[in-house]
């Protein structure tokens, strides 16, 4: 018997395990899926607690319901990866032996790395969106914001759905203006780069999107730390952003047990060839979804496109062949942008996000780089896609490498 263990079952380690189990035999491999807890979560629907729209209902479910049958849970800690002897090695002294290892780890928000962020305004005029507690503590706090600065921040890139921040500030301006407060709340976006996205044609868009609505962006910000007396943040050049309310997305960071097991980055990603996913250091650890140190978003639709190349890459790696799927670092992420409309966008490592129509090639129905009702409909929709479609690994009838039919070049954009 030879054994495929998973660190995580999250996102991407889920769809391994329940493709896996389907396309290896069970008299010759056992799949071992080991996490900290037995709750998923839904993270993109996060976004939505804040304004009251989701519940913790709607967003958690039982992992082991959420793996097939024949895929073993273990609950616990990783505490480190022993590379040298195949084995890895629990909080609480278990051990479990490997034959190939998947590290689907995923990132953490962590406000203790920047000095000020977790002091006593922590969870009173300081808060996050990507903890389901911190969407929860929020909640509370806007059901009681009716004036003053609303500032919300990126701390460093990368940082997972690196969109959501942007469609957090659309949906506060637009449920501000519905509640009749938009005129007493100042709105802030503060961020490390240069505008408001990565990529050019996106950011213009997206910029105008913000100046449209009144939102002062304040850009190249580097934060040194939070005054949490003065209520402000404070960058490296010395520039102050004072708040009353602070919505801050921490620097994300790979999982600990990566750095201290010697296998990752200087914020413990795990560094691998872009294309397959396997370790630069190792021929029997891939590391798969937001864990690894690709140039792609960390997102859902990255970990979900990946998994599909990465599956069949892994039955040919284990019959001892050569593999012949290569990822392209496909992203496609929905963007609320108030008012019941969305934005999608849809882009890889070489082609930056362009106009268009997704899925199908001038149909759509979603349109690229444009407000519509029928994008933000999709991303409703999307909630259910994820528990009854991604995760239990059924066929998906999308592409895994992104296509150029149907887009406008910049030129004809
Ligand atoms: C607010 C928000 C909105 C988002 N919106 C979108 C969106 O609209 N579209 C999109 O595509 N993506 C979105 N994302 C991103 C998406 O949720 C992640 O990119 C995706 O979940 C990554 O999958 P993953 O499997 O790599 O990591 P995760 O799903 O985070 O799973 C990692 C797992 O590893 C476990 N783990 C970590 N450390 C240990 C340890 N030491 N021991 C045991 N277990 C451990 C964790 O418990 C977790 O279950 C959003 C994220 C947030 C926070």
């Amino acid at each position: 018997m030879r054994t495929l263990l998973v660190l995580g079952a999250g996102t991407a380690g889920t769809m391994i395990a329940n493709k896996l189990r389907r396309r290896l035999d069970d008299h010759e491999w056992q799949i071992v899926v080991i996490d900290q807890d037995d709750q998923h979560r839904y993270q993109p629907g996060y976004l939505f607690i804040p304004f009251g729209s989701y519940s913790r209902d709607d967003v958690v479910r039982a992992r082991h319901d959420c793996l097939v049958d024949g895929v073993e849970l273990v609950v616990g800690e990783v505490d480190r990866v022993d590379v040298k002897a195949d084995r890895v090695r629990l909080q609480d002294g278990r051990e479990l032996g490997y034959d190939y290892l998947v590290i689907a780890s995923g990132t953490t928000p962590r406000p203790d790395q920047t000095p000020g962020m977790l002091g006593p305004e922590w969870r009173r005029s300081i808060f996050d969106f990507y903890t389901l507690e911190g969407a929860e503590a929020l909640a509370e706090a806007l059901s009681e914001f009716d004036h003053g600065r609303l500032v919300v921040h990126i701390t460093e890139m990368p940082i997972k759905c690196p969109v959501a921040p942007l469609e957090f500030i659309f949906l506060a301006e637009s449920w501000l203006r519905e509640k009749g407060l938009r005129d007493r709340v100042e709105l802030v976006f503060v961020t490390p780069m240069d505008g408001a996205f990565t990529q050019p044609i996106a950011s213009a868009q997206l910029g105008s999107m913000l100046d449209e609505r009144k939102i002062h962006v304040e850009s190249d910000f580097m934060v040194e730390r939070v005054d949490d007396v003065q209520k402000m943040l404070v960058s490296y050049d010395e520039r102050q952003v004072p708040f009353d309310l602070l919505v801050t997305v921490p620097l994300n960071m790979g999982a600990d047990f990566v750095a201290r097991s010697g296998l990752g980055d200087e914020l413990n990603y795990v560094p691998v060839d872009k294309h397959t996913l396997l370790s630069v250091e190792h021929d029997t650890i891939f590391a798969v979804g937001d864990a690894n140190d690709i140039p792609a978003s960390k997102a859902g639709s990255v970990a979900h496109f990946a998994v599909e190349i990465f599956v069949d890459n892994f039955l040919e790696q284990i019959a001892g062949r050569p593999m012949t799927g290569s990822f392209d670092g496909h992203a496609n992420c929905f963007v609320e942008s108030g008012d019941k409309k969305a934005l999608l966008i849809d882009f890889n490592y070489d082609t930056e996000p362009l106009p268009g129509k997704y899925p199908l090639p001038y149909v759509g129905p979603m349109s690229l780089l444009k407000e519509t009702r029928a994008n933000h409909l999709g991303k409703l929709a999307f909630r259910y896609v994820y528990w009854n479609v991604l995760l239990p690994g059924r066929p998906v009838p999308l592409p895994a490498h992104m296509s150029m039919a149907g887009k406008q070049s910049p030129k004809e954009a």
